[in-house]
């Protein structure tokens, strides 16, 4: 591989994040982190592995009662007919378990159907399995959803993988069962494999979750890929997981983990085994407040910024996606090639306000922007008092 790393792209995320720890008192609106404490049967059982000292080699597909229970979580709760927890992988996060996914799918040239907007990682990693992402636009008047027409229409004899992604990041857009059904249906048209980002699973506000892998004889195409990260606030802590059916292709993505991670924290583990086994009503909680947050932002936004931003609040995850007004920009003197870019380096430099341009999640995405409405009420009034504040100095000049 060596220098053919040097084309894949460094998502605008990533520079973000290096360049928002030079700005001084921050709203770190960039960052999908949800600003809750962990639950207390995760801390407890972090602390009683430290005890028991739980600290060598594991399994490298993770440790047995951990398997255990996301076997029956994605039985129960997900619907996939998981016959054995040999067909599950721990990951570290689910950006782990989609890397290692597409490097054991992937052959030069494969495409892959993907949303636009997307996670940038999600491109990224798919160039970095030497495959080609070709993203299809998720329509605004759809609530960001495809046209499922124009996903057909982008099929060509080299696409490999259907890339899901609902609720999705960073539009919020939500896959309707109809929708799911017929994606099912043009998968196995085409012959295709699915590859299902189910990160965001317990943040829909309207409509449900529901897995493509669920559905009668899909689980042996798709691959479901999931993470601890957003529904139990454990981010860094790094817990993911996927289950693959065929088993030759599981023991690539087996060797994978290996020699990316050996496996992944034995501390992290057994916390994940006390998040799993633990009462679950963290989640329901934790729904209602991002609801809150997410109206209180929108709210919040034609206040801070009256005629600068559109969109309505998205079906699910904990983003804004909003469009940015090009008028309002130039009046602003916001100005550059890029209008997500300009309008984000001004957020930043003038409001302390971290937040990604449109442009990185997509070629149809330029002309976004967005803010991560996960963060604590606090910070997101902070952020809107900033704003309104920079937005004023300009209307005042
Ligand atoms: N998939 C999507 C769409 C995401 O937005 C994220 C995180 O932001 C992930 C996967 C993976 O997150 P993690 O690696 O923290 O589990």
């Amino acid at each position: 591989m060596g220098k053919f790393y040097d084309s894949v792209p460094v998502s605008a995320i990533v520079r973000i994040r290096d360049m928002m720890y030079t700005v001084k008192d921050p709203f770190r609106l960039d960052q999908g982190d949800v600003s809750f404490d962990a639950p207390d049967t995760f801390k407890q059982a972090v602390a009683k592995a430290m005890v028991d000292n739980r600290t060598h080699y594991l399994p490298t597909q993770g440790i047995p009662p951990l398997r255990k229970a996301f076997a029956e979580k994605m039985r129960k709760k997900n619907g996939i007919p998981i016959e054995s927890d040999d067909e599950i992988l721990v990951t570290n996060g689910g950006t782990h378990g989609l890397f290692s996914v597409f490097q054991a799918l992937l052959e030069p040239g494969d495409e892959v159907i993907v949303p636009d907007p997307e996670w940038p990682p999600t491109m990224a990693m798919i160039q970095a399995a030497g495959g080609k992402p070709v993203q299809v636009p998720l329509r605004e008047d759809l609530r960001f959803r495809w046209n499922l027409d124009e996903v057909e229409k982008a099929i060509t004899p080299k696409t490999r993988v259907l890339y899901l992604n609902s609720p999705n990041n960073p539009s919020g857009g939500v896959l309707t069962r109809e929708d799911v059904e017929q994606l099912a249906a043009i998968a196995k048209k085409h012959d295709l494999w699915v590859v299902s980002d189910e990160a965001y699973e317990d943040v829909v506000y309207r409509g449900e979750h529901f897995s493509i892998a669920s559905l009668p004889g899909m689980y042996d195409r798709t691959i479901p890929v999931y993470t601890l990260s957003k529904s139990y606030a454990i981010t860094g802590v790094r817990v993911g997981y996927f289950a693959i059916k065929d088993k030759a292709l599981r023991n690539r993505a087996l060797k994978i983990v290996l020699y990316t991670t050996s496996n992944v924290s034995s501390i992290a583990q057994y916390g994940a085994v006390g998040a799993m086994e633990g009462s679950q009503q963290c989640i329901a909680d934790f729904k209602t407040e991002l609801l809150f947050r997410r109206d209180m932002f929108y709210k919040g936004l034609e206040e801070a910024a009256p005629g600068f931003f559109s969109g309505t609040p998205p079906d699910g995850a904990f983003y804004a996606f909003v469009k940015i007004n090009p008028e309002a920009a130039k009046n602003a003197g916001i100005t550059g090639e890029s209008l997500s870019w300009a309008t984000a380096e001004y957020l930043i430099k003038n409001a302390r306000i971290g937040c990604v341009p449109g442009v990185d999640f997509g070629p149809n995405s330029e002309g976004y922007i967005r803010f991560c409405t996960c963060r604590s009420r606090e910070e997101l009034n902070g952020a809107l008092a900033s704003m309104k504040e920079a937005l004023s100095r300009v209307a005042a000049r």
